[in-house]
């Protein structure tokens, strides 16, 4: 929990700093929305969306931070603008993910209706977790740990290259010292967000 208390600090700091900068107020929502504190970390990330607009799983986290905190109107918005921003850019897991909480809500949005169709994969292809396209497969795994092939099993090698892109922007950053664990699950929780990995 010091942690935690700790890496918000530290977000927030950041956020205050550089107002316009998307990444620190992600990290800082999120650290709020696992602290319980719902209602800041729907402040923070209303403040993602209005920085970036495209940025689907932004909506996703301030839709359940603002049903959290008992905001079930302004949940709906969002997931409705956030829906359709996901499948504009065709973000498929951000997408069904918001669409399947909407129905939980009792709204349809039959227009933007789940697209999860099978796809059968040959040999050296990947249905891509991030953009939802069915693309050559890397290789070989990024690492040779677990964490390796199951990228290697889900994720492209055009995300792959943009994740690397953008780690590289988050180590810089959030200032991440990757040698402490704790960083390291920092960045990883990134990653698996960034590629829509559990
Ligand atoms: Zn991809």
């Amino acid at each position: 929990m010091a942690d935690l208390k700790a890496r918000i600090e530290q977000f927030r700091f950041m956020a205050e700093a550089n107002p316009n900068d998307e990444l620190a107020f992600f990290s800082l929502g999120r650290a709020l929305l696992e602290s319980g504190d719902s209602a800041a970390a729907a402040t923070a990330f209303t403040r993602v969306v209005e920085i970036n607009p495209k940025m689907s799983k932004a909506y996703q986290l301030l839709a359940q931070a603002q049903l959290a905190a008992g905001q079930r109107d302004a949940a709906i918005a969002t997931l409705q603008a956030g829906a359709r921003v996901a499948h504009d850019r065709g973000d498929m897991m951000p997408k069904n993910d918001m669409l399947r909480s909407l129905k939980e809500l009792g709204v349809e949005m039959p227009e933007l209706a789940s697209t999860e169709t099978q796809t059968t994969l040959t040999e050296g292809e990947v249905l891509c977790k991030r953009c939802g396209l069915v693309k050559p497969r890397m290789a070989r795994p990024p690492f040779s740990h677990a964490t390796g092939l199951t990228i290697q099993q889900n994720v492209c090698a055009d995300c792959w290259r943009e994740w690397i892109a953008m780690g590289t922007k988050v180590i810089n950053e959030l200032r991440l010292p990757l040698s402490d664990p704790q960083a390291q699950k920092v960045f990883d929780q990134h990653m698996f967000e960034f590629l829509n990995l559990k």
